[in-house]
Protein backbone atom coordinates (compact mmCIF):
# COMPACT_ATOMS: atom_id res chain seq x y z
CA UNK A 1 0.00 0.00 0.00
CA UNK A 2 2.79 2.18 0.41
CA UNK A 3 4.17 2.41 -2.98
CA UNK A 4 2.94 5.17 -4.44
CA UNK A 5 1.46 6.54 -1.16
CA UNK A 6 4.72 8.17 0.02
CA UNK A 7 6.65 11.07 -1.48
CA UNK A 8 10.76 10.54 -2.15
CA UNK A 9 11.36 13.94 -0.55
CA UNK A 10 10.61 14.93 2.97
CA UNK A 11 12.35 18.35 4.43
CA UNK A 12 14.61 17.34 7.59
CA UNK A 13 13.56 19.49 10.55
CA UNK A 14 15.96 21.37 12.27
CA UNK A 15 18.55 18.22 11.89
CA UNK A 16 16.19 16.14 12.99
CA UNK A 17 15.14 13.12 10.99
CA UNK A 18 11.32 14.31 10.03
CA UNK A 19 9.88 11.02 10.67
CA UNK A 20 9.73 8.31 13.28
CA UNK A 21 8.68 4.91 11.80
CA UNK A 22 7.79 2.34 14.42
CA UNK A 23 8.26 -1.36 13.20
CA UNK A 24 10.08 -2.81 10.32
CA UNK A 25 10.65 -0.82 6.69
CA UNK A 26 8.65 -0.53 3.68
CA UNK A 27 10.84 -1.59 0.91
CA UNK A 28 9.92 1.69 -0.98
CA UNK A 29 10.60 4.36 1.97
CA UNK A 30 13.25 6.87 1.64
CA UNK A 31 15.75 6.11 4.00
CA UNK A 32 17.11 9.87 4.40
CA UNK A 33 13.57 10.92 5.61
CA UNK A 34 12.89 7.75 8.18
CA UNK A 35 14.19 6.89 10.74
CA UNK A 36 13.51 3.52 12.29
CA UNK A 37 12.54 2.51 15.61
CA UNK A 38 12.12 -1.01 16.98
CA UNK A 39 9.42 -1.30 19.30
CA UNK A 40 11.70 -1.71 22.36
CA UNK A 41 13.60 1.84 21.38
CA UNK A 42 10.01 3.86 21.76
CA UNK A 43 12.01 6.16 24.47
CA UNK A 44 14.49 7.08 21.58
CA UNK A 45 12.29 8.98 19.62
CA UNK A 46 11.64 12.59 19.44
CA UNK A 47 10.37 13.22 15.66
CA UNK A 48 6.88 15.41 15.99
CA UNK A 49 5.31 12.87 13.14
CA UNK A 50 5.08 9.17 14.18
CA UNK A 51 3.70 6.36 12.19
CA UNK A 52 2.99 2.70 13.99
CA UNK A 53 2.76 0.18 11.75
CA UNK A 54 0.12 -2.58 12.63
CA UNK A 55 1.31 -5.09 14.97
CA UNK A 56 -0.77 -7.21 17.55
CA UNK A 57 0.66 -4.45 20.76
CA UNK A 58 -0.07 -1.60 18.80
CA UNK A 59 -2.63 -0.21 21.93
CA UNK A 60 0.51 -0.74 24.29
CA UNK A 61 2.85 1.29 21.70
CA UNK A 62 0.43 3.67 21.46
CA UNK A 63 0.05 4.05 25.23
CA UNK A 64 3.54 4.30 25.78
CA UNK A 65 4.21 7.26 23.25
CA UNK A 66 1.68 9.18 24.80
CA UNK A 67 2.80 8.88 28.06
CA UNK A 68 6.37 9.71 27.66
CA UNK A 69 7.43 13.65 27.36
CA UNK A 70 9.27 13.57 24.22
CA UNK A 71 6.18 12.38 22.31
CA UNK A 72 2.94 13.14 24.06
CA UNK A 73 2.07 15.41 22.32
CA UNK A 74 3.32 14.35 18.61
CA UNK A 75 1.20 13.79 15.34
CA UNK A 76 1.17 9.67 15.59
CA UNK A 77 -0.46 7.97 12.68
CA UNK A 78 -1.23 4.66 11.84
CA UNK A 79 -1.58 1.63 9.68
CA UNK A 80 -4.86 0.47 10.87
CA UNK A 81 -7.19 0.98 13.62
CA UNK A 82 -7.16 -1.04 17.04
CA UNK A 83 -8.93 -0.41 20.06
CA UNK A 84 -7.50 2.84 21.68
CA UNK A 85 -6.05 4.21 18.16
CA UNK A 86 -9.73 6.40 18.12
CA UNK A 87 -8.10 8.01 21.62
CA UNK A 88 -4.66 8.24 21.24
CA UNK A 89 -3.48 8.90 17.57
CA UNK A 90 -4.60 10.96 15.05
CA UNK A 91 -5.56 9.29 12.16
CA UNK A 92 -4.55 7.13 9.65
CA UNK A 93 -1.33 7.16 7.78
CA UNK A 94 -1.84 8.04 3.44
CA UNK A 95 -0.37 9.47 0.66
CA UNK A 96 -1.44 12.85 1.98
CA UNK A 97 0.17 13.00 5.10
CA UNK A 98 2.70 15.98 4.24
CA UNK A 99 0.13 18.27 4.35
CA UNK A 100 -0.94 16.97 7.54
CA UNK A 101 2.43 17.66 8.33
CA UNK A 102 2.94 21.05 7.44
CA UNK A 103 -0.36 21.81 9.14
CA UNK A 104 0.92 20.41 12.06
CA UNK A 105 4.28 22.36 12.44
CA UNK A 106 2.42 25.42 11.52
CA UNK A 107 0.31 25.19 14.61
CA UNK A 108 3.47 24.36 16.89
CA UNK A 109 5.08 27.58 15.49
CA UNK A 110 1.96 29.21 16.64
CA UNK A 111 1.44 27.09 19.94
CA UNK A 112 3.08 29.42 23.05
CA UNK A 113 2.01 27.41 26.05
CA UNK A 114 4.74 25.63 28.22
CA UNK A 115 2.73 22.51 29.83
CA UNK A 116 6.04 21.78 32.00
CA UNK A 117 4.09 18.68 32.79
CA UNK A 118 0.87 20.59 33.97
CA UNK A 119 -1.62 18.38 32.58
CA UNK A 120 -4.33 20.88 32.36
CA UNK A 121 -2.17 22.73 30.06
CA UNK A 122 -0.85 19.50 28.19
CA UNK A 123 -4.87 18.68 27.66
CA UNK A 124 -4.94 22.56 25.90
CA UNK A 125 -2.20 21.82 23.78
CA UNK A 126 -2.68 18.64 22.94
CA UNK A 127 -6.26 19.85 21.50
CA UNK A 128 -4.29 22.95 20.10
CA UNK A 129 -1.76 20.91 18.19
CA UNK A 130 -4.30 18.53 16.49
CA UNK A 131 -7.64 20.44 15.73
CA UNK A 132 -9.93 17.63 14.27
CA UNK A 133 -9.35 15.75 18.01
CA UNK A 134 -11.70 15.64 20.91
CA UNK A 135 -11.90 14.28 24.47
CA UNK A 136 -13.60 10.78 23.66
CA UNK A 137 -15.17 8.79 27.00
CA UNK A 138 -14.14 5.14 25.92
CA UNK A 139 -16.43 2.98 27.20
CA UNK A 140 -15.27 0.35 30.33
CA UNK A 141 -18.24 -1.59 31.46
CA UNK A 142 -15.73 -4.13 33.48
CA UNK A 143 -14.56 -1.10 35.28
CA UNK A 144 -17.28 0.55 38.03
CA UNK A 145 -16.62 4.25 36.60
CA UNK A 146 -17.94 2.61 33.28
CA UNK A 147 -16.26 5.44 31.38
CA UNK A 148 -13.21 6.93 30.95
CA UNK A 149 -10.77 9.30 28.97
CA UNK A 150 -7.79 7.08 27.55
CA UNK A 151 -5.54 10.17 27.41
CA UNK A 152 -5.97 11.66 30.93
CA UNK A 153 -6.24 8.19 32.65
CA UNK A 154 -2.77 7.97 31.00
CA UNK A 155 -1.32 11.47 32.22
CA UNK A 156 -2.24 10.65 35.74
CA UNK A 157 -5.98 11.62 36.09
CA UNK A 158 -7.92 9.39 37.76
CA UNK A 159 -10.69 7.31 35.99
CA UNK A 160 -13.62 8.43 38.29
CA UNK A 161 -12.28 11.73 39.01
CA UNK A 162 -12.11 12.72 35.38
CA UNK A 163 -15.19 14.20 34.60
CA UNK A 164 -15.11 16.23 37.80
CA UNK A 165 -11.45 17.32 36.13
CA UNK A 166 -12.95 18.04 32.86
CA UNK A 167 -15.68 20.28 34.36
CA UNK A 168 -13.42 22.10 36.10
CA UNK A 169 -11.78 23.23 32.72
CA UNK A 170 -15.18 23.93 31.33
CA UNK A 171 -15.87 25.75 34.19
CA UNK A 172 -12.80 27.69 33.99
CA UNK A 173 -14.15 28.77 30.40
CA UNK A 174 -11.25 26.64 28.77
CA UNK A 175 -12.85 23.53 26.94
CA UNK A 176 -16.44 23.29 26.22
CA UNK A 177 -19.29 20.53 25.38
CA UNK A 178 -19.35 18.80 22.05
CA UNK A 179 -21.79 16.19 22.58
CA UNK A 180 -23.28 14.19 25.65
CA UNK A 181 -22.43 11.23 25.10
CA UNK A 182 -24.07 9.28 27.60
CA UNK A 183 -25.54 10.04 31.00
CA UNK A 184 -25.02 7.14 33.80
CA UNK A 185 -25.82 6.83 37.49
CA UNK A 186 -23.53 5.75 40.31
CA UNK A 187 -24.04 4.55 44.16
CA UNK A 188 -23.67 7.67 46.55
CA UNK A 189 -21.93 5.37 48.73
CA UNK A 190 -18.93 4.17 46.74
CA UNK A 191 -19.36 5.70 43.59
CA UNK A 192 -19.90 2.14 41.64
CA UNK A 193 -22.26 1.46 38.78
CA UNK A 194 -22.05 -1.16 39.57
CA UNK A 195 -26.36 -1.36 40.47
CA UNK A 196 -29.18 -3.88 40.84
CA UNK A 197 -32.37 -2.59 40.62
CA UNK A 198 -34.59 -4.12 42.73
CA UNK A 199 -38.56 -3.66 43.75
CA UNK A 200 -39.49 -3.99 46.93
CA UNK A 201 -42.67 -4.38 49.22
CA UNK A 202 -43.64 -1.02 50.36
CA UNK A 203 -43.87 -2.09 54.27
CA UNK A 204 -40.83 -4.60 55.41
CA UNK A 205 -38.80 -3.96 51.63
CA UNK A 206 -38.39 -7.95 51.38
CA UNK A 207 -37.77 -8.41 47.35
CA UNK A 208 -40.35 -11.26 48.02
CA UNK A 209 -43.66 -10.68 46.48
CA UNK A 210 -46.12 -12.06 43.56
CA UNK A 211 -48.55 -10.82 41.44
CA UNK A 212 -52.27 -11.91 42.56
CA UNK A 213 -55.85 -11.20 41.47
CA UNK A 214 -57.74 -10.24 44.40
CA UNK A 215 -61.58 -9.24 44.90
CA UNK A 216 -62.95 -6.76 47.74
CA UNK A 217 -65.85 -7.35 49.58
CA UNK A 218 -68.37 -4.65 49.65
CA UNK A 219 -70.65 -6.03 52.57
CA UNK A 220 -67.63 -6.32 55.23
CA UNK A 221 -64.51 -4.42 53.22
CA UNK A 222 -62.44 -7.97 53.17
CA UNK A 223 -60.00 -7.94 50.41
CA UNK A 224 -58.38 -11.12 49.40
CA UNK A 225 -56.96 -13.52 46.83
CA UNK A 226 -59.33 -14.50 44.40
CA UNK A 227 -58.86 -17.93 44.82
CA UNK A 228 -60.44 -17.89 48.64
CA UNK A 229 -63.42 -16.09 47.26
CA UNK A 230 -63.93 -19.35 44.86
CA UNK A 231 -66.61 -21.92 45.42
CA UNK A 232 -68.78 -23.88 43.87
CA UNK A 233 -71.98 -22.03 43.59
CA UNK A 234 -69.75 -19.12 42.40
CA UNK A 235 -68.25 -16.62 44.32
CA UNK A 236 -68.70 -15.90 47.90
CA UNK A 237 -66.40 -13.19 51.08
CA UNK A 238 -64.54 -15.73 52.89
CA UNK A 239 -64.90 -13.55 55.87
CA UNK A 240 -68.63 -12.79 55.92
CA UNK A 241 -70.21 -15.40 53.26
CA UNK A 242 -71.98 -13.38 51.75
CA UNK A 243 -72.43 -14.14 48.25
CA UNK A 244 -71.28 -11.94 45.65
CA UNK A 245 -73.04 -12.12 42.12
CA UNK A 246 -72.56 -8.62 40.13
CA UNK A 247 -68.85 -6.82 40.39
CA UNK A 248 -69.71 -3.21 40.99
CA UNK A 249 -72.77 -3.60 42.83
CA UNK A 250 -71.34 -6.65 45.25
CA UNK A 251 -67.58 -6.73 44.76
CA UNK A 252 -64.27 -4.94 43.24
CA UNK A 253 -61.09 -5.57 42.06
CA UNK A 254 -58.96 -3.83 44.29
CA UNK A 255 -56.01 -2.18 42.42
CA UNK A 256 -54.06 -3.65 44.97
CA UNK A 257 -52.62 -6.66 43.31
CA UNK A 258 -49.11 -7.53 44.84
CA UNK A 259 -48.66 -9.77 48.02
CA UNK A 260 -46.01 -9.72 49.99
CA UNK A 261 -44.87 -13.50 50.75
CA UNK A 262 -43.49 -12.01 53.93
CA UNK A 263 -45.31 -10.37 55.76
CA UNK A 264 -48.56 -10.29 53.54
CA UNK A 265 -49.25 -7.08 52.67
CA UNK A 266 -50.71 -6.41 49.48
CA UNK A 267 -49.91 -3.47 47.59
CA UNK A 268 -50.35 -1.93 44.04
CA UNK A 269 -46.63 -0.77 43.12
CA UNK A 270 -43.59 -2.26 44.44
CA UNK A 271 -41.10 1.18 44.60
CA UNK A 272 -37.65 0.50 43.27
CA UNK A 273 -34.38 1.01 44.98
CA UNK A 274 -31.15 0.34 43.66
CA UNK A 275 -28.99 -1.90 45.36
CA UNK A 276 -25.40 -1.21 45.20
CA UNK A 277 -23.27 -4.37 44.63
CA UNK A 278 -20.19 -3.28 45.95
CA UNK A 279 -21.21 -3.06 49.53
CA UNK A 280 -25.40 -3.87 49.49
CA UNK A 281 -26.36 -1.29 50.52
CA UNK A 282 -29.80 -0.18 49.41
CA UNK A 283 -30.58 3.61 47.94
CA UNK A 284 -33.77 5.59 46.67
CA UNK A 285 -33.28 5.91 43.14
CA UNK A 286 -33.11 9.80 43.86
CA UNK A 287 -30.23 9.55 46.10
CA UNK A 288 -28.02 8.24 42.94
CA UNK A 289 -25.42 10.46 41.36
CA UNK A 290 -25.72 11.28 37.97
CA UNK A 291 -22.99 11.42 36.22
CA UNK A 292 -22.84 12.90 31.88
CA UNK A 293 -20.27 11.97 29.51
CA UNK A 294 -19.64 14.59 27.13
CA UNK A 295 -17.20 14.77 24.52
CA UNK A 296 -15.20 17.87 24.50
CA UNK A 297 -13.12 20.82 22.52
CA UNK A 298 -10.82 23.29 23.19
CA UNK A 299 -13.05 26.39 23.22
CA UNK A 300 -11.90 29.84 22.11
CA UNK A 301 -10.70 31.37 24.82
CA UNK A 302 -8.97 27.75 25.73
CA UNK A 303 -7.39 28.31 21.66
CA UNK A 304 -5.78 31.73 22.69
CA UNK A 305 -4.29 30.81 25.32
CA UNK A 306 -2.63 27.88 23.75
CA UNK A 307 -1.47 30.36 21.57
CA UNK A 308 -0.74 33.32 23.79
CA UNK A 309 0.74 30.72 26.18
CA UNK A 310 -0.77 33.20 29.03
CA UNK A 311 -3.20 31.93 31.91
CA UNK A 312 -6.06 34.62 30.56
CA UNK A 313 -9.57 34.11 29.43
CA UNK A 314 -11.30 35.96 26.67
CA UNK A 315 -13.35 37.90 29.24
CA UNK A 316 -10.72 38.12 32.05
CA UNK A 317 -8.41 41.22 32.19
CA UNK A 318 -4.79 41.17 31.41
CA UNK A 319 -4.15 41.02 35.76
CA UNK A 320 -6.10 37.46 35.90
CA UNK A 321 -8.74 39.59 37.95
CA UNK A 322 -11.13 36.62 37.29
CA UNK A 323 -12.84 34.65 40.46
CA UNK A 324 -13.99 30.98 40.33
CA UNK A 325 -18.07 30.72 39.83
CA UNK A 326 -18.06 29.63 42.89
CA UNK A 327 -16.59 32.71 44.48
CA UNK A 328 -18.80 34.17 42.09
CA UNK A 329 -21.77 32.72 43.53
CA UNK A 330 -20.81 33.06 46.85
CA UNK A 331 -20.34 37.00 46.83
CA UNK A 332 -23.97 37.71 44.82
CA UNK A 333 -25.13 35.54 47.12
CA UNK A 334 -23.62 37.91 50.17
CA UNK A 335 -24.74 40.34 48.59
CA UNK A 336 -28.21 39.14 48.14
CA UNK A 337 -28.55 38.95 51.73
CA UNK A 338 -27.16 42.61 52.72
CA UNK A 339 -29.78 43.49 49.59
CA UNK A 340 -32.85 42.20 51.76
CA UNK A 341 -32.00 43.79 54.66
CA UNK A 342 -30.92 47.11 53.59
CA UNK A 343 -33.25 47.25 51.10
CA UNK A 344 -30.76 47.30 48.30
CA UNK A 345 -31.22 46.41 44.42
CA UNK A 346 -28.64 45.03 42.55
CA UNK A 347 -28.35 43.37 38.64
CA UNK A 348 -26.62 40.04 37.75
CA UNK A 349 -26.14 41.09 34.04
CA UNK A 350 -25.19 38.05 31.52
CA UNK A 351 -23.64 38.85 28.13
CA UNK A 352 -23.28 36.04 25.89
CA UNK A 353 -21.31 35.55 23.01
CA UNK A 354 -23.54 33.87 21.20
CA UNK A 355 -21.27 32.34 17.52
CA UNK A 356 -18.26 31.98 19.70
CA UNK A 357 -17.74 28.25 17.60
CA UNK A 358 -18.95 29.45 14.38
CA UNK A 359 -16.34 32.43 14.87
CA UNK A 360 -13.33 29.79 14.90
CA UNK A 361 -15.12 27.70 12.57
CA UNK A 362 -15.26 29.95 9.91
CA UNK A 363 -11.33 30.76 11.07
CA UNK A 364 -11.63 34.27 12.64
CA UNK A 365 -7.83 35.57 12.64
CA UNK A 366 -6.33 35.04 15.73
CA UNK A 367 -5.39 38.64 15.91
CA UNK A 368 -8.75 39.95 15.40
CA UNK A 369 -10.01 37.72 18.48
CA UNK A 370 -7.18 38.87 20.42
CA UNK A 371 -8.07 42.24 19.72
CA UNK A 372 -12.06 41.42 20.61
CA UNK A 373 -10.16 40.02 23.83
CA UNK A 374 -8.38 43.58 24.85
CA UNK A 375 -11.33 45.38 23.85
CA UNK A 376 -13.56 43.00 26.03
CA UNK A 377 -11.42 43.42 29.01
CA UNK A 378 -11.36 47.57 28.70
CA UNK A 379 -15.02 47.40 29.05
CA UNK A 380 -14.92 44.94 32.31
CA UNK A 381 -11.88 47.47 33.81
CA UNK A 382 -13.84 50.41 33.22
CA UNK A 383 -17.29 48.80 34.78
CA UNK A 384 -17.73 48.69 38.27
CA UNK A 385 -18.50 45.08 38.28
CA UNK A 386 -17.24 41.85 38.80
CA UNK A 387 -17.05 39.17 36.51
CA UNK A 388 -17.26 35.24 35.47
CA UNK A 389 -17.31 33.77 32.62
CA UNK A 390 -19.35 30.23 32.20
CA UNK A 391 -20.65 28.60 29.11
CA UNK A 392 -23.87 30.80 30.17
CA UNK A 393 -22.02 33.72 29.26
CA UNK A 394 -19.97 36.75 31.15
CA UNK A 395 -22.10 37.11 34.11
CA UNK A 396 -21.54 41.21 36.06
CA UNK A 397 -22.46 41.50 39.85
CA UNK A 398 -23.83 45.15 39.17
CA UNK A 399 -23.88 46.78 43.15
CA UNK A 400 -26.54 49.51 42.92
CA UNK A 401 -28.27 49.20 39.46
CA UNK A 402 -32.00 48.63 38.69
CA UNK A 403 -32.23 45.98 36.38
CA UNK A 404 -33.53 48.37 33.74
CA UNK A 405 -30.40 51.04 33.97
CA UNK A 406 -28.05 48.48 31.85
CA UNK A 407 -27.91 50.55 28.66
CA UNK A 408 -24.60 51.86 29.10
CA UNK A 409 -22.81 49.05 30.01
CA UNK A 410 -25.05 47.42 26.84
CA UNK A 411 -24.39 49.84 24.48
CA UNK A 412 -20.38 49.63 24.75
CA UNK A 413 -20.97 45.81 23.74
CA UNK A 414 -23.20 47.45 20.96
CA UNK A 415 -20.46 49.32 19.70
CA UNK A 416 -17.90 46.73 19.95
CA UNK A 417 -19.91 44.71 17.34
CA UNK A 418 -19.81 46.88 15.04
CA UNK A 419 -15.89 47.80 15.12
CA UNK A 420 -15.76 43.80 13.87
CA UNK A 421 -15.84 42.97 10.18
CA UNK A 422 -16.94 39.24 11.34
CA UNK A 423 -20.53 39.28 12.77
CA UNK A 424 -20.52 39.42 16.21
CA UNK A 425 -23.57 38.60 18.60
CA UNK A 426 -24.08 39.39 22.30
CA UNK A 427 -26.85 38.42 23.93
CA UNK A 428 -27.89 39.84 27.22
CA UNK A 429 -29.96 38.84 29.69
CA UNK A 430 -30.52 40.26 33.27
CA UNK A 431 -32.04 38.82 36.82
CA UNK A 432 -32.27 41.11 39.68
CA UNK A 433 -31.64 40.82 43.39
CA UNK A 434 -33.00 40.44 46.29
CA UNK A 435 -34.74 37.16 44.93
CA UNK A 436 -35.54 34.27 46.96
CA UNK A 437 -32.64 31.86 45.67
CA UNK A 438 -33.41 29.15 47.69
CA UNK A 439 -30.66 26.42 49.05
CA UNK A 440 -28.19 26.29 45.99
CA UNK A 441 -27.42 29.72 44.63
CA UNK A 442 -26.03 28.77 41.01
CA UNK A 443 -28.75 26.82 40.27
CA UNK A 444 -31.41 29.79 41.03
CA UNK A 445 -29.04 31.81 39.11
CA UNK A 446 -28.44 29.68 35.86
CA UNK A 447 -32.63 29.26 35.92
CA UNK A 448 -33.00 32.66 36.32
CA UNK A 449 -30.70 34.03 33.90
CA UNK A 450 -32.72 31.16 31.67
CA UNK A 451 -35.83 32.11 31.95
CA UNK A 452 -35.52 36.09 31.75
CA UNK A 453 -36.30 37.61 28.46
CA UNK A 454 -33.52 38.58 26.30
CA UNK A 455 -32.72 42.23 26.77
CA UNK A 456 -33.53 44.50 23.22
CA UNK A 457 -31.34 46.53 22.28
ZN1 LIG B 1 -21.63 0.98 47.81
ZN1 LIG C 1 -43.69 -7.36 53.11
ZN1 LIG D 1 -67.38 -9.87 53.15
Amino acid sequence: MHSDAIPTVIPPVSGVTALAWVGEAPADIDCQSVELYSQDQLNLIKQDIIIVQSCANQDQILCSLRQQTSTSLSLILIETPSLLSPYLANGQWSGEWQQEYDAFIKRKKLWNLKPNNNVELMLLSYLWLHPEASMLPRKVPVQPHLYEYPLLALWGVKSCNQVEWLNRLTDKGWLEHLQLENRARFSPCCHSSRLNYLDTCPSCQSIDFQLQTCLHCFNCGHIGAETQFRKQSGLECPNCYQSLRHIGVDYDRPIENHVCKTCHTMFAEAPVSAQCLECNELHELSALVTKNFYSYGLSLAGQLLARQGVVANLFADSEGNQMSLAQFCWLAQWQNKLAKRHGQTHTILSVKLTDGALLSERGMPLHQLETLQERICSIVRTTDACTQYTEEGMLFLLPFTLPGCLSSLISKFTELQETFTLPLHFDFRAVGLPADTGMNFQQWLMASLAQSELINR
